[in-house]
């Protein structure tokens, strides 16, 4: 993307009533902007997170894996459960159903804790 993309996005998001930051995208380096609900966003990325040290890094992305990975059992426990709507037979499929909630409850522990200590 060019950097007169990059201006352009950039004024939009001032015409908005955003602000202009001093950090910059950890990913791509341009000025980030604080949105008016309070959301600080990349012109180029969207929503990003800003961390100020690296201990608050580790835990925006192990809570970002623990989501993703939440989401990922849940599509998995969904294909279970269609599999076993076809054949309620399937003991095979009914034991990963019990394995899938067995996990989501798991990460939800996890997750409840780490948003607990925030
Ligand atoms: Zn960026």
């Amino acid at each position: 993307m060019s950097s007169d993309h990059l201006a352009k996005k950039g004024a939009e998001l001032l015409r908005q009533g955003a602000t202009m930051l001093s950090e910059s995208c950890p990913i791509c380096h341009s000025p980030l902007f604080r949105l008016k609900n309070g959301d600080v966003v990349c012109p180029l990325h969207g929503k990003v997170y800003i961390v100020k040290s690296d201990e608050e890094e580790k835990k925006v992305k192990k809570d970002l894996v623990l989501t993703n990975t939440e989401d990922e059992l849940i599509e998995g426990l969904n294909q279970m459960l269609k599999k076993l709507k076809e054949d309620p037979k399937d003991s095979e499929a009914l034991l990963q159903v019990i394995r899938y909630l067995d996990a989501i409850e798991r990460i939800r522990r996890i997750l409840g804790t780490s948003q607990q200590n925030k």
